[in-house]
């Protein structure tokens, strides 16, 4: 069968339900049964308008998201049978628009006059600026790195996420008259009193979560032992990371397994995902796992690494303890230690706040987090935080959705 006629198949099951539940599903609200009621009527140009209207970075959720716990979840279609694949809908009209050269092109409303500073340009920044550069306002990112799209650019490996989408959309948004400041870091070369002074009316931060969780082996200075951000960083920066061996990542997140793909295409002798509670409890995608299980990674469920020893400063085995499931937590189980061959550890257990360009800031933060209200609004007059830095386990539309509210809440606000 064409592809065109599998969608048009997938997309005619659509119900067009009056109480849409996958659009409830989606923390972006999505328009989810208009773009498949176009679809239907092959209007692609529709579809993609519908689609880009709420969301520019359209092709980057249909790519990324958790569907399974979202908008694909929640559709009727999938209680007693198969749900709509609305990803594959949405993936299709978004590329459809690339192929025929159609550009969603906003017009511009006078209805806000308020002067941002975004800091971070992850989903959250991105998702913040897009909305207020519609409605009028004056818009500048500031980014610490030299590209742009924080987890999108340096943290989703591009066999998962094109990094030519991401690329693509960036400019996109620059076209919006957004401003974009490369190279500049919240709390080292700018604070909130330098761009409040700068005349910044509004500011918001979006800054993830930078801070790897780690802990310690017994061993400190030894090479091979990587923080996933680091690791996946090196890899969407092309470089190459040479004699892997045999690699243990540890955690059970989508991060683990991304780090762990990225090792299999390093080159790793071996890679093994270690995860101290059971498969059922693993908060990866399913559909993530299952690719990483193609790619030849192994999983050891139930166990946790507590020490590594070293051969001249480098790793060179891991020491184990089998774990049992107790109320969904992991329970050392004694006398049930092993040792590994590991050449490379590799940490994917989390990320918090960095919370060093707070200390000075005068920005409330308590467990790792930005306080913020239901608005998203910290202590501080005119300054918001969203995405994963006032929220843990957060996902891509997540850090969206903040990014969008908060661009509402100063729309609101706005004088005009
Ligand atoms: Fe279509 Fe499913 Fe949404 Fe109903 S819940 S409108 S069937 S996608």
């Amino acid at each position: 069968m064409e592809q065109l006629d599998l969608i048009l198949e997938k997309a005619n099951i659509c119900l067009n339900c009056k109480k849409p539940m996958c659009k409830l599903g989606c923390p972006i609200s999505t328009n989810i049964p208009e773009f498949i009621q176009e679809i239907k009527l092959k209007n692609f140009e529709n579809a993609y308008n519908i689609l880009q209207e709420n969301n520019m970075l359209s092709e980057i959720c249909s790519t990324v998201c958790p569907v399974e716990d979202q908008c694909m979840g929640k559709c009727v279609r999938g209680i007693k049978g198969i749900p709509i694949q609305i990803n594959v809908l949405e993936r299709y009209v978004d590329e459809w628009a690339t192929d025929n050269k159609i550009e969603y092109k906003p017009e511009i409303s006078p209805n806000c006059n308020k002067k941002v500073a975004i800091i971070g340009s992850g989903p959250a920044g991105l998702a913040c600026a897009i909305d207020l550069a519609k409605e009028g306002a004056s818009v500048t990112i500031f980014e610490k790195e030299e590209k742009c799209g924080g987890i999108l650019t340096y943290g989703i490996p591009d066999f998962r996420l094109s990094k030519k989408v991401v690329n693509e959309i960036i400019e996109r948004i620059k076209d919006l008259g957004i401003v974009i400041r490369n190279n500049v870091e919240f709390g080292n070369d700018i604070t909130i009193d330098e761009l409040h002074k700068q005349g910044f009316d509004e500011i918001f931060i979006g800054v993830g979560a930078q801070k790897q969780t780690i802990y310690s082996l017994g061993k400190e200075n030894i090479s091979g032992i990587y923080k996933s951000d680091e690791f996946l960083k090196k890899y969407c920066n092309g470089e190459k990371i040479n004699n892997l061996g045999t690699t243990i990542v540890i955690g059970g997140g989508n991060v683990a397994i991304d780090s762990a793909r990225v090792a299999v295409k390093q080159g790793a002798e071996k890679v093994y995902i270690v995860y101290r509670r059971n498969k059922e409890l693993m908060p990866a995608r399913k559909i993530e796992i299952d690719e990483a299980i193609k790619d030849g990674v192994e999983f050891i469920y139930q166990t946790k690494v507590i020490a590594a020893n070293e051969d001249n400063k480098r790793v060179q085995e891991i020491e184990c303890i089998k774990t049992r499931i107790e109320n969904n937590k992991a329970v050392e189980i004694e006398n049930s230690n092993f040792k590994m061959k590991a050449n490379t550890v590799i940490f994917a257990i989390g990320a918090s706040l960095d919370i060093r360009p707070f200390e000075n800031s005068g920005i409330k933060y308590e467990n790792g987090l930005v306080c913020v209200d239901e608005n998203y609004k910290t202590n501080i007059e005119g300054v918001y935080a969203g995405g994963d830095a006032v929220e843990t386990k957060s996902t891509v539309c997540r850090a969206i959705e903040t990014g969008k509210k908060v661009a509402k809440e100063i729309i609101k606000n706005s004088k005009i």
